[in-house]
C-alpha cells in the first residue's frame, strides 16, 4: 500500500495533518429505489479511498491522486463553480464547493489521494473519493456534521458539480456503514439502522464479480429511467413511487401508459425485496436472502432493463454453479455482480463464471470476496 504521508511530503514539502479513509460499497438489494424515496441495503467493502490532507489558510485547494495524471491540480476555493473544473478533480473540488454553498466557511487544503476501490466497476469509487474529502474537511475545519450530512454534501458535489445525477445511497453507504453489517436506509428521510450480516458465522461469502464492462448507454438511460419514475408518480398522484405498495400495484398499473408499467413494477417489488431481506437478516437467516437477490436481478433484467449480457451471464453462471443467489449491483449497463455463496463453493462459482465468460468471448472478469467494512473514518 502506498505510503500516503510520504507522497504528501514529496508533493507539498510538509507532513499532512492526518489521513482519512472512505470505502466503496456493494448494494445487497434495493436498486434504482434511492431516487424513488425507497429502501436500500448497501454494505461498505474493505476497499477505500484514502486521503492525506492539511488545511491551508490562503484559499488554495491542491489535489493530487495516485490514480490521476500525476499532476497537482491547483484551484482557488472562492472561484469554484460547476463547470469550472474538469476530470477527476471535479469530485473532490465539488465537495469543497458544496460545503461553501451550504454556508460552511471553509478555506483551502492540500490533498493526496490513493484508492484501491476499482474505478468504474459500479463499486462507487466516486462516492469514496467525495466522502473521504468530506470527512477530512469536517475534521480539518472542526465542522459538526453527521454521517447523513456528509453524505448529502458529497451527493450534491456529484450531482451539481460533477454533473452525475445519482441518488444518495452510495454516499450514505460510504459515510454511515459499520463493520459487520449492512445499512438499511430509508432514502426518504435518511433514517437508517445497521442490520447484522454475519457471513463468517454462517459459513457464507459474498463474491463480487467485476465484469469489467461499462456500456455507454448507461448515462442517458439513467436520466430517462429516473424521469419515467417521476412521471409515473405524478400520474398516480403520489409524492414518489415509494408510496405505492404491492396491494395497490395492479390498479395503479391499469392507470399508467404501457411503457411506465415495468418501471413501477420493479420499484414496488424491489422495495418489498429490501424489507424481506432485512427481516431475514434480523432473524439471522442469511442464506434465505439468496432467492431474493436472484429475483431482484430478474426484475432489473426484465422490468427495469438495466442489465446487459455480461451481468446476466455472471448472475446466471454463478447460480448454476451453486450460488444461493446473484444479482447485478449498482446502476447497471455493466459493472459488478454480487453472489451469495457457501464458503466451500466460492472457488467453483468464481471458476464457473470465468469459464462462462471465456466461452462467450468476454474479457476475463475480476472476482473477489467482500466482507462488510466500516464507513468513512480518520486513520491517523
Ligand atoms: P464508480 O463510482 O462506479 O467507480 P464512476 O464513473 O461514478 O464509477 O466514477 C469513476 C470516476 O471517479 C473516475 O473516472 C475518476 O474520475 C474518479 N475517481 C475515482 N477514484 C479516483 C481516484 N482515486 N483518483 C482519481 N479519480 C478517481
Ligand atoms: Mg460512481
Amino acid at each position: 500500500m502506498t505510503d500516503l504521508p510520504a507522497v504528501f511530503r514529496s508533493a507539498y514539502g510538509a507532513a499532512p495533518t492526518g489521513v482519512w479513509a472512505a470505502p466503496g460499497r456493494v448494494n445487497l438489494i434495493g436498486e434504482h429505489t434511492d431516487y424513488n424515496d425507497g429502501f436500500v441495503l448497501p454494505l461498505a467493502i474493505p476497499y477505500t479511498a484514502r486521503a492525506a490532507a492539511r488545511r491551508r489558510d490562503d484559499g488554495v485547494l491542491r489535489l493530487h491522486s495516485e490514480q490521476g495524471d500525476g499532476a497537482v491540480t491547483e484551484l482557488r476555493v472562492d472561484e469554484l463553480a460547476p463547470g469550472t473544473v474538469t476530470g477527476w478533480a471535479q469530485y473532490p473540488a465539488g465537495v469543497v464547493w458544496a460545503l461553501r454553498e451550504a454556508g460552511h466557511e471553509v478555506g483551502g487544503a492540500d490533498f493526496c489521494f490513493d484508492s484501491d476501490v476499482p474505478v468504474g466497476a459500479g463499486l462507487s469509487s466516486s462516492a469514496a473519493l467525495e466522502c473521504v474529502v468530506a470527512a477530512a474537511y469536517r475534521d480539518l475545519y472542526d465542522l459538526r456534521l453527521d454521517a447523513a450530512e456528509l453524505a448529502l454534501l458529497a451527493q450534491r458535489a456529484e450531482n451539481a458539480f460533477a454533473g452525475v445525477p445519482c441518488g444518495v445511497m452510495d454516499q450514505m453507504a460510504s459515510t454511515a456503514c459499520a463493520e459487520g453489517g449492512a445499512l438499511f436506509l430509508d432514502t426518504r428521510d435518511l433514517s437508517s439502522r445497521q442490520v447484522p450480516l454475519d457471513l463468517a458465522g454462517q459459513g457464507l461469502r459474498l463474491l463480487v464479480i467485476d465484469t469489467r464492462v461499462k456500456h455507454d448507454l448507461g448515462d442517458g438511460a439513467y436520466a430517462e429511467l429516473r424521469a419515467g419514475c417521476e412521471r409515473a408518480a405524478a400520474l398516480l398522484g403520489l409524492p414518489a413511487l415509494r408510496d405505492l405498495d404491492l396491494a395497490g400495484l395492479p390498479a395503479a398499473l391499469d392507470r399508467l401508459p404501457a411503457e411506465l408499467r415495468p418501471l413501477v413494477r420493479h420499484v414496488v417489488t424491489e422495495n418489498l425485496r429490501v424489507e424481506q431481506a432485512v427481516a431475514h437478516l434480523d432473524a439471522g437467516e442469511l442464506a434465505a436472502i439468496g432467492p431474493i437477490l436472484t429475483a431482484g436481478h430478474a426484475s432489473l433484467r426484465d422490468d427495469y432493463r438495466v442489465s446487459c449480457p455480461e451481468t446476466d451471464l455472471a448472475a446466471s453462471a454463478a447460480v448454476e454453479a451453486g450460488a444461493l443467489g446473484a444479482r447485478m449491483t449498482g446502476g447497471g449497463f455493466g459493472g459488478s455482480v454480487l453472489a451469495l455463496v457457501e464458503a466451500e463453493a466460492l472457488p467453483q462459482v468464481a471458476a464457473a463464471v470465468t469459464t462462462a465468460f471465456a466461452q462467450a468471448g468476454y474479457a476475463t472478469p475480476r472476482t473477489f470476496p467482500v466482507t462488510p467494512a466500516a464507513g468513512a473514518r480518520r486513520l491517523a
